[in-house]
């Protein structure tokens, strides 16, 4: 009774985390295009979109899989989907992600898992903190993660964390090419994910189990 009860929490979470991406990437599309105009090819609210719009219609089904294989098909859906650079940063960190926490014999923290899957977006990416990407948003959220700050706490540090990029010069992607002309503008792709980071902390802070 009290399992099955923990099952259909988990996903009453998924499916409520997986609307709120969704919902808040659609709210933002223009502005994150906007951003990607400025350095970029204007493309990356429009690659967002169609990647979160693709895991929302495959909501019903990924609700039904063991956590571990949800993140990896909603990894894989967003590297196919997504397109661009970021496709397949996103989706590393998110199958990434499914692969640790389906790795049940070394039981993992989450705190593991997250840094893990981060690190393996910068060898993907082959870029580190600094270079004016989505890693100056997942690494502070993952050093917030770590301390085991309040919910508040990591959505506040990726948005500040987001707007810190518009004092950095690119050096990955297409920004990169612009040198220091990038300088001034805040990195599509941070704002992207602290968009989905605060996003899924505040469903968290509001989420009532079943
Ligand atoms: P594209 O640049 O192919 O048009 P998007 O516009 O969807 O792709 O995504 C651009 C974002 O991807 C950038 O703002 C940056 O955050 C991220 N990005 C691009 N290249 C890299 C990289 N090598 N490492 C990490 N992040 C990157
Ligand atoms: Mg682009």
């Amino acid at each position: 009774m009290g399992r099955r009860h923990s099952l259909q929490s988990d996903r009453k979470l998924l499916l409520g985390l997986i609307e709120t991406c969704r919902e808040v990437i659609a709210r933002h599309a223009d502005h994150l295009c906007e951003l990607d105009r400025a350095i970029g090819d204007g493309d990356h609210g429009t690659n967002m979109r169609r990647g979160f719009d693709a895991v929302f219609l495959e909501r019903e089904s990924l609700c039904g899989l063991p956590l571990a294989l949800a993140l990896e098909r909603i990894g894989m859906t967003l590297v196919m989907n997504i397109g661009g650079a970021s496709g397949p940063l996103y989706g590393t960190l998110l199958i990434e992600m499914g692969r640790r926490f389906g790795a049940r014999e070394s039981r993992p923290t989450f705190d593991t898992i997250l840094s893990e899957a981060i690190d393996a977006v910068a060898r993907r990416g082959r870029s580190q903190e600094g270079d004016k990407t989505l890693l100056d948003v997942l690494y502070p959220v993952q050093t917030e993660v770590a301390r085991k700050s309040a919910l508040i706490r990591i959505a506040d540090t990726a948005t500040e964390s987001a707007a810190l990029t518009a004092g950095m010069k690119a050096m990955r992607g297409r920004a990169s090419f612009l040198g220091d002309r990038s300088i001034g503008h805040v990195d599509p792709g941070a704002s992207s994910c602290a968009l989905l980071a605060s996003a899924i902390c505040h469903h968290l802070m509001e989420y009532q189990p079943a």
